[in-house]
Protein backbone atom coordinates (compact mmCIF):
# COMPACT_ATOMS: atom_id res chain seq x y z
CA UNK A 1 0.00 0.00 0.00
CA UNK A 2 1.13 3.36 -0.99
CA UNK A 3 1.53 5.90 2.00
CA UNK A 4 -1.47 8.13 0.91
CA UNK A 5 -3.57 4.90 1.28
CA UNK A 6 -2.28 3.82 4.17
CA UNK A 7 -2.51 7.07 5.98
CA UNK A 8 -6.37 6.81 5.01
CA UNK A 9 -7.26 3.86 5.77
CA UNK A 10 -5.14 4.13 9.17
CA UNK A 11 -7.34 7.19 10.03
CA UNK A 12 -10.12 5.17 9.62
CA UNK A 13 -8.72 1.83 11.56
CA UNK A 14 -8.06 4.96 14.68
CA UNK A 15 -11.77 6.57 14.66
CA UNK A 16 -14.36 3.98 13.34
CA UNK A 17 -15.91 1.49 15.33
CA UNK A 18 -14.87 -2.01 13.50
CA UNK A 19 -18.35 -2.60 12.71
CA UNK A 20 -16.66 -3.87 8.92
CA UNK A 21 -13.67 -5.18 7.33
CA UNK A 22 -13.06 -2.89 4.23
CA UNK A 23 -10.70 -4.59 0.86
CA UNK A 24 -7.81 -2.12 1.49
CA UNK A 25 -8.21 0.62 -1.10
CA UNK A 26 -9.26 3.88 -0.60
CA UNK A 27 -11.65 5.37 -3.42
CA UNK A 28 -12.26 8.87 -4.53
CA UNK A 29 -14.24 8.94 -7.45
CA UNK A 30 -16.77 7.48 -9.41
CA UNK A 31 -18.61 7.14 -13.06
CA UNK A 32 -20.56 4.57 -14.55
CA UNK A 33 -19.46 1.31 -13.16
CA UNK A 34 -15.50 2.81 -12.26
CA UNK A 35 -14.29 3.89 -9.42
CA UNK A 36 -11.01 5.72 -8.85
CA UNK A 37 -8.47 5.23 -6.16
CA UNK A 38 -6.76 7.86 -4.34
CA UNK A 39 -3.57 6.75 -6.10
CA UNK A 40 -5.52 7.29 -9.59
CA UNK A 41 -5.82 3.69 -10.03
CA UNK A 42 -9.24 2.51 -11.40
CA UNK A 43 -11.75 -0.77 -10.72
CA UNK A 44 -14.46 -2.12 -12.19
CA UNK A 45 -16.94 -2.26 -9.37
CA UNK A 46 -18.87 -5.39 -9.58
CA UNK A 47 -20.61 -4.75 -6.19
CA UNK A 48 -22.80 -1.71 -6.52
CA UNK A 49 -22.93 -0.82 -3.30
CA UNK A 50 -24.80 -3.96 -2.22
CA UNK A 51 -27.28 -2.66 -5.74
CA UNK A 52 -27.78 0.58 -4.49
CA UNK A 53 -25.56 1.77 -7.39
CA UNK A 54 -27.76 0.09 -10.14
CA UNK A 55 -27.84 3.19 -12.67
CA UNK A 56 -24.07 3.42 -11.78
CA UNK A 57 -21.64 6.16 -10.11
CA UNK A 58 -23.08 9.63 -10.65
CA UNK A 59 -25.38 8.85 -13.11
CA UNK A 60 -26.02 12.16 -14.97
CA UNK A 61 -29.68 12.16 -14.82
CA UNK A 62 -30.43 11.66 -11.09
CA UNK A 63 -26.86 13.88 -10.48
CA UNK A 64 -28.82 16.77 -12.37
CA UNK A 65 -32.23 15.97 -10.56
CA UNK A 66 -30.80 16.09 -6.64
CA UNK A 67 -28.27 19.13 -8.22
CA UNK A 68 -31.55 21.17 -9.27
CA UNK A 69 -33.35 20.31 -5.93
CA UNK A 70 -30.43 21.18 -3.83
CA UNK A 71 -30.46 24.59 -5.12
CA UNK A 72 -34.40 24.68 -3.97
CA UNK A 73 -35.20 23.03 -1.11
CA UNK A 74 -34.11 19.93 0.86
CA UNK A 75 -35.40 19.04 3.78
CA UNK A 76 -39.39 19.95 5.49
CA UNK A 77 -39.91 17.45 7.45
CA UNK A 78 -43.36 16.30 7.03
CA UNK A 79 -44.85 18.35 9.41
CA UNK A 80 -45.55 20.61 6.45
CA UNK A 81 -46.14 19.80 2.64
CA UNK A 82 -43.54 19.46 -0.10
CA UNK A 83 -43.79 19.87 -4.07
CA UNK A 84 -42.15 16.90 -4.76
CA UNK A 85 -43.07 14.15 -2.73
CA UNK A 86 -46.34 13.84 -4.05
CA UNK A 87 -45.11 13.39 -7.86
CA UNK A 88 -42.42 10.86 -6.43
CA UNK A 89 -45.38 8.96 -4.10
CA UNK A 90 -47.93 8.82 -7.43
CA UNK A 91 -45.11 7.44 -9.75
CA UNK A 92 -43.46 5.01 -7.27
CA UNK A 93 -47.20 3.84 -6.63
CA UNK A 94 -47.69 3.50 -10.60
CA UNK A 95 -44.31 1.47 -10.44
CA UNK A 96 -45.09 -1.18 -7.81
CA UNK A 97 -48.91 -1.46 -9.07
CA UNK A 98 -50.29 -0.51 -5.55
CA UNK A 99 -52.71 2.41 -3.98
CA UNK A 100 -49.86 3.69 -1.34
CA UNK A 101 -46.09 4.14 -0.41
CA UNK A 102 -44.79 5.23 2.96
CA UNK A 103 -41.76 6.80 2.61
CA UNK A 104 -38.07 5.95 4.66
CA UNK A 105 -34.49 6.31 4.25
CA UNK A 106 -33.04 2.64 4.58
CA UNK A 107 -33.35 -0.49 3.86
CA UNK A 108 -34.04 -1.44 7.88
CA UNK A 109 -36.75 0.83 8.51
CA UNK A 110 -38.70 -0.24 5.77
CA UNK A 111 -38.40 -3.80 6.83
CA UNK A 112 -40.24 -2.06 10.60
CA UNK A 113 -42.05 -0.08 8.63
CA UNK A 114 -43.82 -3.13 6.68
CA UNK A 115 -43.52 -5.32 10.56
CA UNK A 116 -45.46 -2.24 12.04
CA UNK A 117 -48.08 -2.26 9.17
CA UNK A 118 -48.76 -6.19 9.34
CA UNK A 119 -48.98 -6.01 12.82
CA UNK A 120 -51.46 -3.05 12.70
CA UNK A 121 -53.37 -4.76 9.52
CA UNK A 122 -53.66 -8.34 12.13
CA UNK A 123 -55.23 -6.17 14.62
CA UNK A 124 -57.66 -3.94 12.87
CA UNK A 125 -58.46 -5.96 9.69
CA UNK A 126 -57.83 -9.45 10.49
CA UNK A 127 -58.97 -9.47 13.89
CA UNK A 128 -55.62 -11.25 15.85
CA UNK A 129 -55.91 -10.96 19.44
CA UNK A 130 -53.72 -7.89 21.18
CA UNK A 131 -49.91 -8.70 20.97
CA UNK A 132 -50.73 -11.90 19.60
CA UNK A 133 -49.51 -11.38 15.99
CA UNK A 134 -46.41 -13.28 14.58
CA UNK A 135 -44.62 -13.13 11.63
CA UNK A 136 -43.17 -16.26 9.46
CA UNK A 137 -39.69 -15.28 8.01
CA UNK A 138 -36.94 -17.55 6.46
CA UNK A 139 -33.89 -19.11 7.26
CA UNK A 140 -30.76 -17.54 6.05
CA UNK A 141 -32.78 -13.99 5.77
CA UNK A 142 -31.16 -10.92 5.98
CA UNK A 143 -33.42 -7.81 6.49
CA UNK A 144 -30.99 -5.40 8.86
CA UNK A 145 -29.56 -4.59 11.31
CA UNK A 146 -32.27 -3.50 14.42
CA UNK A 147 -32.40 -5.53 17.18
CA UNK A 148 -35.89 -6.64 15.56
CA UNK A 149 -34.94 -7.76 12.87
CA UNK A 150 -31.37 -9.36 13.84
CA UNK A 151 -33.79 -11.38 16.35
CA UNK A 152 -34.89 -13.17 13.70
CA UNK A 153 -32.05 -13.90 11.37
CA UNK A 154 -29.95 -17.06 11.94
CA UNK A 155 -26.32 -15.56 11.44
CA UNK A 156 -24.55 -15.86 14.51
CA UNK A 157 -22.50 -12.49 13.92
CA UNK A 158 -25.58 -10.44 13.31
CA UNK A 159 -27.55 -11.78 16.45
CA UNK A 160 -25.47 -13.74 19.25
CA UNK A 161 -24.88 -10.69 21.88
CA UNK A 162 -27.69 -8.55 20.80
CA UNK A 163 -30.56 -9.71 22.68
CA UNK A 164 -32.93 -9.49 24.15
CA UNK A 165 -35.19 -10.01 21.10
CA UNK A 166 -38.67 -9.13 19.92
CA UNK A 167 -41.02 -12.05 19.62
CA UNK A 168 -43.35 -12.58 17.18
CA UNK A 169 -41.49 -14.02 14.34
CA UNK A 170 -41.30 -17.75 13.49
CA UNK A 171 -38.43 -19.05 10.78
CA UNK A 172 -38.61 -22.21 8.62
CA UNK A 173 -36.42 -22.93 5.58
CA UNK A 174 -36.27 -21.13 2.89
CA UNK A 175 -37.78 -22.15 -0.86
CA UNK A 176 -39.95 -24.74 1.21
CA UNK A 177 -43.55 -23.65 0.77
CA UNK A 178 -45.29 -26.14 2.79
CA UNK A 179 -42.90 -25.13 5.92
CA UNK A 180 -44.82 -21.75 5.40
CA UNK A 181 -47.88 -23.34 5.20
CA UNK A 182 -47.50 -25.55 8.04
CA UNK A 183 -45.98 -22.38 10.20
CA UNK A 184 -49.01 -20.31 9.73
CA UNK A 185 -51.90 -20.38 11.93
CA UNK A 186 -54.79 -17.77 13.11
CA UNK A 187 -52.17 -15.53 14.88
CA UNK A 188 -49.97 -14.73 11.65
CA UNK A 189 -49.82 -11.33 10.20
CA UNK A 190 -47.42 -11.65 7.35
CA UNK A 191 -44.97 -14.16 5.77
CA UNK A 192 -42.14 -12.11 5.16
CA UNK A 193 -38.82 -12.90 2.87
CA UNK A 194 -36.79 -11.66 0.06
CA UNK A 195 -37.73 -13.29 -3.32
CA UNK A 196 -33.91 -14.36 -4.12
CA UNK A 197 -32.00 -14.01 -1.12
CA UNK A 198 -28.77 -11.63 -1.17
CA UNK A 199 -26.61 -11.71 1.39
CA UNK A 200 -27.27 -15.41 2.05
CA UNK A 201 -25.27 -15.61 -1.78
CA UNK A 202 -27.55 -14.98 -4.06
CA UNK A 203 -29.84 -17.68 -3.40
CA UNK A 204 -32.51 -18.58 -5.96
CA UNK A 205 -35.45 -20.46 -4.45
CA UNK A 206 -36.28 -23.47 -6.67
CA UNK A 207 -39.56 -22.24 -9.36
CA UNK A 208 -42.55 -22.03 -8.01
CA UNK A 209 -42.05 -21.25 -4.59
CA UNK A 210 -43.39 -17.05 -5.07
CA UNK A 211 -46.02 -18.46 -6.71
CA UNK A 212 -46.88 -20.76 -3.82
CA UNK A 213 -46.43 -18.79 -1.33
CA UNK A 214 -48.38 -16.13 -3.43
CA UNK A 215 -51.37 -18.87 -2.84
CA UNK A 216 -51.14 -20.01 0.35
CA UNK A 217 -50.99 -15.92 2.02
CA UNK A 218 -54.07 -15.97 0.21
CA UNK A 219 -55.94 -18.98 1.15
CA UNK A 220 -54.86 -18.22 4.80
CA UNK A 221 -56.02 -14.82 4.96
CA UNK A 222 -51.82 -13.61 5.75
CA UNK A 223 -50.10 -10.81 3.90
CA UNK A 224 -47.27 -11.76 1.68
CA UNK A 225 -44.50 -9.31 1.92
CA UNK A 226 -41.44 -9.23 -0.31
CA UNK A 227 -37.88 -7.89 0.81
CA UNK A 228 -37.00 -6.52 -2.66
CA UNK A 229 -34.65 -4.23 -0.60
CA UNK A 230 -31.70 -5.49 -2.88
CA UNK A 231 -33.45 -7.72 -5.35
CA UNK A 232 -35.74 -5.04 -6.64
CA UNK A 233 -35.48 -2.30 -8.61
CA UNK A 234 -33.98 -4.17 -11.94
CA UNK A 235 -31.39 -6.39 -10.77
CA UNK A 236 -33.24 -9.13 -11.79
CA UNK A 237 -33.91 -7.85 -15.16
CA UNK A 238 -37.53 -7.21 -14.23
CA UNK A 239 -38.61 -4.34 -11.94
CA UNK A 240 -38.74 -6.96 -9.05
CA UNK A 241 -37.74 -10.37 -8.23
CA UNK A 242 -41.08 -11.66 -7.91
CA UNK A 243 -41.80 -10.60 -11.45
CA UNK A 244 -39.81 -13.87 -12.37
CA UNK A 245 -42.80 -16.26 -11.16
CA UNK A 246 -45.65 -13.49 -11.86
CA UNK A 247 -46.70 -12.95 -8.53
CA UNK A 248 -47.61 -9.54 -7.00
CA UNK A 249 -46.65 -9.09 -3.20
CA UNK A 250 -49.27 -7.72 -0.45
CA UNK A 251 -46.57 -5.09 0.70
CA UNK A 252 -42.96 -4.13 -1.37
CA UNK A 253 -40.11 -3.33 1.05
CA UNK A 254 -37.48 -0.97 -1.19
CA UNK A 255 -34.62 0.90 -0.79
CA UNK A 256 -30.90 0.98 -1.77
CA UNK A 257 -31.42 1.84 -5.74
CA UNK A 258 -34.64 3.94 -5.13
CA UNK A 259 -31.97 6.81 -3.92
CA UNK A 260 -29.95 6.37 -6.89
CA UNK A 261 -27.09 5.77 -5.16
CA UNK A 262 -27.19 8.90 -4.02
CA UNK A 263 -28.89 9.12 -0.59
CA UNK A 264 -30.49 6.49 1.58
CA UNK A 265 -34.02 6.47 0.03
CA UNK A 266 -36.58 3.72 1.17
CA UNK A 267 -40.11 3.32 0.87
CA UNK A 268 -43.16 0.92 1.67
CA UNK A 269 -46.03 0.10 -1.30
CA UNK A 270 -49.18 -1.45 -0.73
CA UNK A 271 -52.85 -1.04 -1.32
CA UNK A 272 -54.92 1.30 0.60
CA UNK A 273 -56.84 -1.87 2.40
CA UNK A 274 -53.31 -2.56 4.20
CA UNK A 275 -51.13 0.82 4.05
CA UNK A 276 -54.15 2.93 5.30
CA UNK A 277 -54.34 1.10 8.19
CA UNK A 278 -51.40 3.33 9.59
CA UNK A 279 -52.87 6.78 10.99
CA UNK A 280 -51.27 10.41 11.79
CA UNK A 281 -48.98 10.27 14.71
CA UNK A 282 -48.47 6.51 14.92
CA UNK A 283 -45.29 6.22 12.44
CA UNK A 284 -42.82 8.37 10.65
CA UNK A 285 -39.02 10.03 10.04
CA UNK A 286 -38.17 13.06 10.29
CA UNK A 287 -35.71 12.28 7.11
CA UNK A 288 -38.38 9.99 5.06
CA UNK A 289 -40.41 11.56 2.00
CA UNK A 290 -37.92 14.65 1.91
CA UNK A 291 -37.77 16.95 -0.92
CA UNK A 292 -34.39 15.98 -1.71
CA UNK A 293 -34.97 12.32 -1.47
CA UNK A 294 -38.14 12.69 -3.57
CA UNK A 295 -36.15 14.15 -6.50
CA UNK A 296 -34.02 11.71 -7.03
CA UNK A 297 -36.62 8.80 -6.22
CA UNK A 298 -38.54 10.54 -8.71
CA UNK A 299 -35.84 10.67 -11.21
CA UNK A 300 -34.91 6.83 -10.62
CA UNK A 301 -38.73 5.45 -10.77
CA UNK A 302 -38.95 7.87 -14.30
CA UNK A 303 -35.71 5.61 -15.65
CA UNK A 304 -37.05 2.20 -14.09
CA UNK A 305 -40.46 2.97 -15.95
CA UNK A 306 -38.81 2.60 -19.68
CA UNK A 307 -37.89 -0.79 -19.36
CA UNK A 308 -34.78 0.07 -20.55
CA UNK A 309 -32.76 -1.33 -17.27
CA UNK A 310 -34.62 -4.04 -16.64
CA UNK A 311 -34.21 -5.46 -20.20
CA UNK A 312 -29.75 -4.21 -19.90
CA UNK A 313 -30.32 -7.08 -16.97
CA UNK A 314 -31.52 -9.78 -18.46
CA UNK A 315 -29.24 -9.22 -21.43
CA UNK A 316 -26.45 -8.81 -19.19
CA UNK A 317 -27.23 -11.31 -16.86
CA UNK A 318 -27.46 -13.98 -19.83
CA UNK A 319 -24.00 -12.99 -20.66
CA UNK A 320 -22.47 -13.32 -17.94
CA UNK A 321 -24.49 -16.48 -16.72
CA UNK A 322 -21.93 -17.94 -19.76
CA UNK A 323 -18.80 -16.24 -19.00
CA UNK A 324 -19.41 -17.97 -15.28
CA UNK A 325 -20.55 -21.29 -15.78
CA UNK A 326 -17.58 -21.97 -17.93
CA UNK A 327 -15.43 -21.70 -14.53
CA UNK A 328 -17.18 -24.56 -12.99
CA UNK A 329 -15.40 -26.92 -12.55
CA UNK A 330 -12.28 -24.72 -12.29
CA UNK A 331 -11.71 -22.79 -8.98
CA UNK A 332 -15.99 -22.27 -9.42
CA UNK A 333 -17.61 -24.97 -7.50
CA UNK A 334 -21.42 -23.36 -8.10
CA UNK A 335 -22.75 -20.02 -9.71
CA UNK A 336 -26.20 -18.40 -9.16
CA UNK A 337 -27.48 -16.09 -11.58
CA UNK A 338 -30.86 -13.98 -11.45
CA UNK A 339 -30.45 -11.37 -14.00
CA UNK A 340 -27.24 -9.08 -13.24
CA UNK A 341 -26.58 -10.24 -10.20
CA UNK A 342 -24.50 -13.00 -9.27
CA UNK A 343 -23.46 -15.80 -6.12
CA UNK A 344 -20.03 -17.43 -7.06
CA UNK A 345 -19.12 -20.47 -5.00
CA UNK A 346 -15.35 -20.49 -4.43
CA UNK A 347 -13.54 -24.08 -4.60
CA UNK A 348 -11.55 -23.80 -0.61
CA UNK A 349 -8.55 -25.04 -2.29
CA UNK A 350 -8.37 -22.04 -4.26
CA UNK A 351 -9.05 -19.65 -1.39
CA UNK A 352 -11.65 -17.81 0.60
CA UNK A 353 -13.76 -15.73 -0.75
CA UNK A 354 -12.01 -12.27 0.83
CA UNK A 355 -8.82 -13.86 -0.38
CA UNK A 356 -10.13 -14.08 -4.05
CA UNK A 357 -11.46 -10.75 -3.59
CA UNK A 358 -8.18 -9.20 -2.60
CA UNK A 359 -6.62 -11.17 -5.58
CA UNK A 360 -9.17 -9.61 -8.22
CA UNK A 361 -8.80 -5.83 -6.33
CA UNK A 362 -5.04 -6.48 -7.38
CA UNK A 363 -6.45 -6.53 -11.12
CA UNK A 364 -8.52 -3.74 -10.79
CA UNK A 365 -12.04 -5.82 -10.08
CA UNK A 366 -13.49 -5.02 -7.08
CA UNK A 367 -16.14 -7.73 -5.43
CA UNK A 368 -17.21 -8.44 -1.91
CA UNK A 369 -17.23 -11.78 -0.13
CA UNK A 370 -20.05 -13.24 1.50
CA UNK A 371 -20.65 -16.11 3.93
CA UNK A 372 -16.58 -17.59 3.29
CA UNK A 373 -16.54 -19.17 0.16
CA UNK A 374 -19.23 -17.24 -2.17
CA UNK A 375 -18.62 -13.61 -3.81
CA UNK A 376 -21.40 -11.67 -4.86
CA UNK A 377 -21.71 -10.20 -8.47
CA UNK A 378 -23.58 -6.98 -8.96
CA UNK A 379 -22.69 -4.28 -11.63
CA UNK A 380 -24.12 -1.50 -12.03
CA UNK A 381 -26.56 -2.21 -14.88
CA UNK A 382 -24.71 0.26 -16.83
CA UNK A 383 -22.23 -1.74 -17.35
CA UNK A 384 -21.11 -2.97 -21.08
CA UNK A 385 -20.50 -6.64 -21.98
CA UNK A 386 -16.99 -6.33 -22.71
CA UNK A 387 -16.31 -5.01 -19.41
CA UNK A 388 -17.68 -8.02 -17.94
CA UNK A 389 -15.70 -10.51 -20.19
CA UNK A 390 -13.03 -8.66 -19.24
CA UNK A 391 -13.98 -8.82 -14.98
CA UNK A 392 -14.80 -12.60 -15.70
CA UNK A 393 -11.08 -13.05 -17.34
CA UNK A 394 -9.56 -11.51 -14.31
CA UNK A 395 -11.52 -14.13 -11.90
CA UNK A 396 -10.17 -16.89 -14.51
CA UNK A 397 -6.69 -15.93 -14.20
CA UNK A 398 -7.02 -15.31 -10.40
CA UNK A 399 -8.23 -19.05 -9.85
CA UNK A 400 -5.87 -20.31 -12.35
CA UNK A 401 -2.75 -19.49 -10.16
N1 LIG B 1 -33.22 -6.06 3.19
C1 LIG B 1 -32.39 -6.64 2.30
C2 LIG B 1 -32.88 -7.76 1.43
C3 LIG B 1 -31.06 -6.21 2.22
O1 LIG B 1 -30.23 -6.80 1.35
C4 LIG B 1 -30.64 -5.14 3.04
C5 LIG B 1 -29.24 -4.66 2.98
O2 LIG B 1 -28.33 -5.34 2.53
C6 LIG B 1 -31.54 -4.57 3.94
C7 LIG B 1 -32.83 -5.06 3.97
C8 LIG B 1 -31.13 -3.46 4.87
O3 LIG B 1 -30.92 -2.26 4.17
P1 LIG B 1 -30.11 -1.06 4.89
O4 LIG B 1 -28.69 -1.50 4.97
O5 LIG B 1 -30.31 0.10 3.96
O6 LIG B 1 -30.73 -0.85 6.23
Amino acid sequence: LTSETAALIAAEDEHLAHNYHPLPVVIARGEGAWVTDVEGRRYLDLLSAYSALNFGHSHPAIVAAAREQLGRLTLTSRAYHNDVLGSFATALAALCGKDLVLPMNTGAEAVETGIKVARAWAYRVKGVPADAASIVVAHGNFHGRTTTIVGFSDDPDARDGFGPFTPGFVSVPFGDAQAIEAAIDESTAAVLVEPIQGEAGVVIPPEGYLRAVREICTRRGVLFIADEIQSGLGRVGATFACDREDVVPDVYLLGKALGGGILPVSAVAADRDVLGVIRPGEHGSTFGGNPLASAVGLQVVRMLSTGEFQERASALGAHLEKALEELVGSGVTAVRVAGLWAGVDIDPAKGTGREIAEKLLARGVLVKDTHGQTIRIAPPLVVRGTELDWAVEQLRVVLAA
